[in-house]
């Protein structure tokens, strides 16, 4: 009375006679339990590369192999962290292969967003970092939108090509990967695979119906993002779940903003009288207002407490802040953009002096404004 044995990965039936049907496992690995079926034992080695981040080095030595294929490449960024994820210099490894930007977590932005503008913005950025990209698809892996549009770029750009996917960490890169194995490949049913800790750091193919191949490569870690150097408690908190709920604050000089305890912001110095500005930040970072006089001390007695998330023992783990001061010319849209926690748009369109407190290392930035 032997039950049917399935795959442990997917639930398809196992059988080991026809290596091209699906639910195939080789007839020695049957022996193993659990047992999954060859294709999910592949997608299991995928989900190894993706745990585990190679140095930047080696990150840079798999692109470079990029560079001597006939490629079509799919760079995953985030727009959320934007100048955070995006991979500068990527045209320089890859060479002449053409680029599609997929800009994921789209469903974090304000639902108001206009959509044209968001596009354009993400052209002259990806313009600015000195890519080239054929397309801008604008996609939530989350929410399952925008995949056809992007589906529809690769059939358009593919040609007879690999297609490369390459990404930092948390972009989402996974969720999108396991999305066109389904829709390409001919895998039936949503794997339900877990993590598996896992070593390899070469890149991993996944077949086609056709033949040919998407590679993922492991997601490249930045540390010059928020997101990289805290811990999975607090990279709950920076990630936002749902649509930003933008926070405008008016602030008179000499006035203060804490996100908890992850970063202050400064307004320093501006000319005329209104000034408001905008923060876009996941809804679990409160923000605190405060004196400009009294936040070094504020911060001092009450980092961890009145100033959290992180708790103190967790400030106490990153590096010591540093501080980034801007003059936001006069007339300018301008963001603030903190890497991983997100951004203060600058409304007023008088000059300003602010500044910005971070851990050493984050990257703080002004750039055209998103929104
Ligand atoms: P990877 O490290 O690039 O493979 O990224 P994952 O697929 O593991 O996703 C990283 C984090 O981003 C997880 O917390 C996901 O839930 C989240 N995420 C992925 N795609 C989206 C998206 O489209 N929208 C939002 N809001 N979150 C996403």
């Amino acid at each position: 009375n032997s039950v049917l044995p399935r795959c442990s990965g997917c639930g398809i039936s196992l059988q080991t006679t026809d290596t091209s049907k699906p639910g195939y496992v080789p007839e020695k690995a049957m022996q193993n339990d659990p047992v999954i079926c060859q294709r999910c034992f592949r997608i299991k080695n995928y989900n190894e590369s993706s745990s585990v981040t190679p140095d930047q080095d080696e990150f840079l030595r798999l692109l470079g192999q990029i560079g001597t294929k006939d490629a079509l490449v799919i760079h995953i960024v985030d727009i959320f962290d934007f100048q955070g994820s995006v991979i500068s210099g990527l045209q320089r490894f890859i060479g002449n292969n053409p680029v599609l930007l997929a800009v994921n977590k789209i469903d974090l932005l304000p639902k108001v967003s206009n959509w044209n503008k968001i596009r354009n913005w993400v052209q002259k950025q990806a313009k600015d970092a000195g890519l080239k990209v054929e397309d801008v698809i604008l996609c939530s892996a989350k929410q399952n939108d925008g995949f056809d549009r992007l589906l529809e770029a690769i059939g358009q750009h593919r040609g007879d090509r690999d297609v490369y996917v390459v990404g930092a960490t948390n972009v989402g890169k996974s969720t999108l990967i396991n999305r066109l194995i389904r829709d390409y490949s001919d895998l039936e049913q949503e794997l339900t695979t877990s993590r598996y800790p896992g070593t390899t750091l070469d890149m991993v193919n996944i077949p086609l119906d056709d033949g040919k191949f998407i590679v993922d490569t492991p997601g490249i870690m930045y540390p010059s993002r928020y997101t990289e150097l805290v811990d999975t408690r607090d990279l709950g908190v920076l990630l936002p779940e749902k649509a930003l709920k933008p926070a405008v604050y008016q602030l008179n000089e000499g006035q203060t903003l804490f996100f908890g305890g992850f970063a202050r912001f400064d307004f320093i110095q501006g000319t005329g009288y209104h000034h408001s500005f905008t923060c876009f930040v996941s809804g679990r970072v409160p923000i605190h207002r405060t004196k400009l006089e009294r936040a070094d001390q504020l911060f001092a007695a009450h980092a961890g407490e009145l100033l959290s998330p992180p708790t103190k023992d967790n400030i106490e783990k990153l590096p010591a802040w540093t501080r980034h001061e801007f003059r936001i010319a006069k007339g300018s849209h301008s963001d603030v953009f903190i890497s991983g926690l997100g951004w203060v748009k600058v409304n007023s369109d008088q000059g300003s002096i602010i500044a910005v407190h971070a851990p050493k290392g984050v990257k703080v930035m002004v750039r055209d404004s998103l929104i």
